[in-house]
């Protein structure tokens, strides 16, 4: 299969607003291509603020209409039936997400669980919504309770390092607490979300309840955050549009959940099992070519086995397969653009500058058919000290900085010191020194003996400059719940 079969050149990808395939009402178009060739995959209907209101306008339209009056176990047939087609049409979601954002397919065929899995889950939560009676203080004979009701119309923004699994994390909790969206995928990155906002109607989920916008973030995806009519921010990305979202927000003071970037730690002592220590890591952030917003780019490492590993770790990073995401040996594809490549090479420089030495990798890759694409090698840097750029700024690429310590202290010390708390991994034999990191760490989740793992049943989110809510667990829904207290005097 390649995007001929999935007939992406052939016409333009319109927004999906009201059940409908429609143009932007300007009539603009935007590209989309393949970041390991540079072709044409597509030309997107480019949304902007006039799209967004009309979006806007259907997803209230569908909350107070035809939606509202689904009940939950209804809306968990929706979600079941969403499942079995985004299940059915697995392959060409990886394709999808392959081709136009550039991870290598395998790692998109993982992601079955993380999609269709985690869809399952949400339709498990629909039923689960409950409020409480409240027993109380109040004189005389008071009944009072909670209900819990959908928070209303909300706006999701994507970023593009996973197309798939993170649009399922905003629609996901939308349709199992009755919500409606506007969903306003990345830029470099929408056929998924647009493929998704099909296949919902397809499942029976009415017209309006999952609009799709694509378009940029300074247009369209500002005009979401500052719509008056929107009741909430789902926000995936970077901490700097995180910023101008909870400003942009205010007009409303509208519901903000923010999934922000990290400069995650990952800590091996020198009591770990090496063997998975140095493969652990090492996908810790070389995986998806480091465009993981948990990555474990700052690898603190006992002085005592520092050179050892980092040698063995960079000796790893060398025989890692860079190449074209739809070739099946591929481990490592390019990352997502021309500026991302350059962002990526640019804090390779700094790196140096600072004072950093490259251990293996540092530069783009030119060999053959990588020279079309943006391939960036699995980059090694060491001798990096805490307080340097490189390892205090989010760089989003296949590059990890190696930071030696001394002590358990020393490492919660050097852990904790960013303004970023996402993830982290510790690597030890010895229990009770894993399970005291993992209080001591700064961090929304602590991996230990592994890097990564992630679940529909676990919680993901920030501390600090990571953002704020959490995704995945039973909780994400609250996130998208009001809770309204009712009190009632009997006679
Ligand atoms: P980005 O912030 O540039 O873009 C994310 C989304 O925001 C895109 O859809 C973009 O169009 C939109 N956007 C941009 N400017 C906007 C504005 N002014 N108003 C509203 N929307 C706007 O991030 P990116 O480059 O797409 O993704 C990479 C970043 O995302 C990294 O920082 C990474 O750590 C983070 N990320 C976080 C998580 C998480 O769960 N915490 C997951 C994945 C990625």
């Amino acid at each position: 299969m390649t995007h001929h079969d999935l007939g992406l050149l052939n016409a333009v990808k319109k927004l999906i607003i009201d059940g409908k395939h429609v143009d932007a009402v300007e009539g603009r178009v935007f590209e989309t291509r393949n970041p390991a060739t540079g072709e044409l995959l597509a030309t997107v209907a480019e949304g902007d603020a006039r799209d967004i209101d009309l979006a806007v306008a259907a997803a209230r339209r569908a909350f107070d209409g035809p939606w509202r009056r689904f009940t939950p176990f209804q809306r968990q047939e929706c979600i079941l039936k969403f499942a079995d087609l985004v299940d059915r049409h697995f392959e060409e979601f990886s394709l999808l997400d392959t081709l136009d954002m550039g991870a290598p397919i395998s790692f998109t065929r993982s992601r079955r669980q993380r999609a269709v899995g985690m869809l399952r889950f949400y339709a498990g939560l629909c039923t689960a919504i409950q409020g409480h009676t409240l027993p109380n203080s109040l004189p005389g004979d008071v009944f009072s309770y909670t209900l819990k009701e959908p928070i209303g119309v909300v706006g999701a923004i994507t970023p593009w390092n996973a197309p798939l699994t993170s649009t399922i994390w905003k629609i996901g909790p939308v349709l199992a607490t009755g919500c409606t969206m506007v969903l306003k995928p990345a830029e470099d990155a929408p056929l998924t979300a647009l493929r998704l906002g099909e296949l919902a109607l397809e499942a029976g989920i009415p017209a309006g309840v999952v609009n799709v916008v694509p378009g940029y973030g300074h247009t369209a995806g500002a005009a979401l955050a500052a719509h008056m009519d929107v009741d909430k921010i789902a926000f995936t990305g970077s901490e700097v549009t995180g910023r101008k979202i909870i400003e942009a927000s205010k007009g409303n003071i509208k519901r903000l959940m923010l999934e922000l970037g990290g400069k995650s730690p990952d800590i091996v002592f020198a009591d770990a099992d090496l063997e998975k220590a140095v493969p652990g890591t090492a996908m810790g952030i070389f995986g998806n070519s480091g465009q993981v917003c948990s990555a474990g780019s700052r690898l603190l490492v006992e002085r005592s086995i520092y050179d050892d590993f980092v040698e063995q770790v960079s000796a790893f990073a060398r025989t890692l397969r860079v190449g074209n995401g739809l070739d099946g040996d591929t481990q490592i594809g390019p990352v997502v653009s021309a500026k991302q490549m350059e962002r990526v090479r640019g804090y390779i420089d700094i790196g140096i500058g600072e004072g950093a030495a490259v251990a293996t990798g540092g530069d783009r890759m030119t060999e053959g058919a990588l020279a079309a694409g943006h391939f960036v090698q699995p980059t090694v840097l060491r001798n990096v000290d805490y307080r340097m750029r490189i390892a205090q700024e989010e760089i989003f690429g296949p590059v990890v900085t190696a930071i030696p310590f001394d002590t358990k202290e020393e490492a919660i010390r050097i852990a904790n010191a960013t303004v970023f708390g996402l993830g982290s991994g510790v690597w030890t034999r010895d229990g009770a020194k894993a399970h005291g990191m993992a209080k001591a760490i700064r961090s929304g989740t602590v991996w230990i003996n592994c890097y990564g793992a992630l679940d529909p049943v676990i919680p993901f989110g920030g501390y600090k400059m990571s953002g704020y809510g959490r995704e995945s667990g039973v909780q994400h829904v609250d996130e998208y719940l009001q809770t309204k207290a009712v009190v009632m005097q009997n006679g």
